[in-house]
């Protein structure tokens, strides 16, 4: 499909100082949308001048939430030049999520290519320093004007783009997390697999509390017994075991990250032991106070890794790796980092240049 561009008369002032740009304070001059209507599939792609969309009252979306979003980067080489990471997973994913929700398929080519088109016209926009990128937001909506829970026969795709800054200013730095015993994020035959707009609604009670008692993420575990580590904040939580990388095994209420599967496969490829499995909470507080758990993070596209320095499950509070970053953690950033700014060779073709 052909995309059409209409360029904007009244480019915004973009941010001076790259190191107070935060996390999605700012949009860029344009934006990509797409309808879609049964019957007639997929059409209108187009990019056009960012700003409000009209909705009527009575869209679906505003009542029964079918709503699913994506996130993913474009990074600054020291070259110069710009390239994504992974893409066409974010647009697979977004199918798969739409799938649950009873949304319609993506045109993921379309999507792809209105996605690389949008970025080079807001080129100007991805930032300089170390640590920043543009961060991407394809979204779809159900837009149908009527009040009945069924699904939504319209929808809306769009992506937004936002320049944001480096996630750790002065490094890599560990986190306290709160391991939550009484709220949960997801349930198997739930939505938990898919980044619907609900189960991040359904989240932030219990991080606000976790932030009231000082810590910065909710470690979620599983919704039937309460038992079993499923994933951290909106990340997906790992355990290091001397040379052996540990993870949740993807059940249907953990999200498969793609910084997950891209951190297996590295750390494969750098020698380490994977594993994925159910895991215990109460085996992995063992195991830190025995010292056989050495390290722990959670991973995902915003922050890539957040190392966990602090443990609180129950009143009872542990520190992992003395409050430091371990050296797998270290490790494994500094590698996927490195082949996302293009720094290191990229050997399993995951980046895009725009
Ligand atoms: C987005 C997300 C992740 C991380 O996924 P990435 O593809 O690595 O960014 C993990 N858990 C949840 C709940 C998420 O929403």
């Amino acid at each position: 499909m052909d995309i059409s561009v209409t360029l904007s008369q009244h480019l915004k002032e973009k941010p001076q100082d790259e190191s107070q740009l935060g996390f999605g304070h700012y949009f860029t001059d344009h934006m990509f949308l797409m309808n879609y209507e049964e019957g007639k599939g997929w059409f209108n792609p187009r990019i056009v001048p960012y700003g409000n969309f009209e909705m009527d009252p009575a869209s679906m979306v505003l009542h029964y939430g079918q709503a699913i979003f994506e996130g993913t980067k474009c990074y600054r080489r020291a070259d110069g030049e710009l390239q994504l990471f992974r893409p066409e997973q974010n647009l697979a994913r977004m199918t798969r999520s739409a799938q649950r929700m009873c949304m319609p398929a993506l045109d993921e080519v379309t999507a792809l290519e209105g996605l690389k088109k949008l970025v080079e016209i807001e080129k100007d926009w991805v930032p300089h320093q170390d640590g920043t990128s543009l961060y991407i937001r394809p979204t779809m909506i159900s837009m149908d004007v009527h009040l009945g829970v069924h699904a939504s026969r319209t929808y809306l795709f769009f992506i937004i783009l936002s320049p944001v800054g480096s996630y750790y200013k002065d490094g890599l730095k560990p986190v306290g997390i709160y391991v939550e015993d009484e709220y949960v994020r997801a349930v198997r035959g739930g939505t938990g697999f898919t980044k619907c707009a609900g189960n991040y609604a359904a989240s932030i009670l219990a991080g606000d509390i976790a932030e009231k008692k000082g810590y910065s993420q909710v470690l979620w575990l599983d919704g039937v017994e309460q038992k079993y580590v499923e994933e951290v904040g909106s990340m997906n939580m790992m355990f290091v075991y001397g040379d052996t990388i540990v993870t949740p095994a993807l059940n249907g209420s953990i999200l498969p990250g793609i910084t997950r599967n891209s951190i297996l496969t590295l750390a494969s490829q750098l020698g380490y032991k994977t594993e994925e499995k159910k895991l215990a909470i109460a085996d992995i507080f063992e195991d830190i106070k025995t010292g056989k758990c050495t390290e722990a993070f959670g991973c995902g596209t915003a922050c890539v890794i957040s190392p966990v320095g602090e443990l609180c499950w129950k009143d009872e509070k542990l520190t992992i790796c003395n409050g430091q970053i371990g050296p797998v953690s270290q490790k494994l950033y500094d590698t996927l980092v490195g082949i996302q700014y293009g720094r290191l060779e990229d050997k399993n073709q995951w980046t895009m240049r725009v």
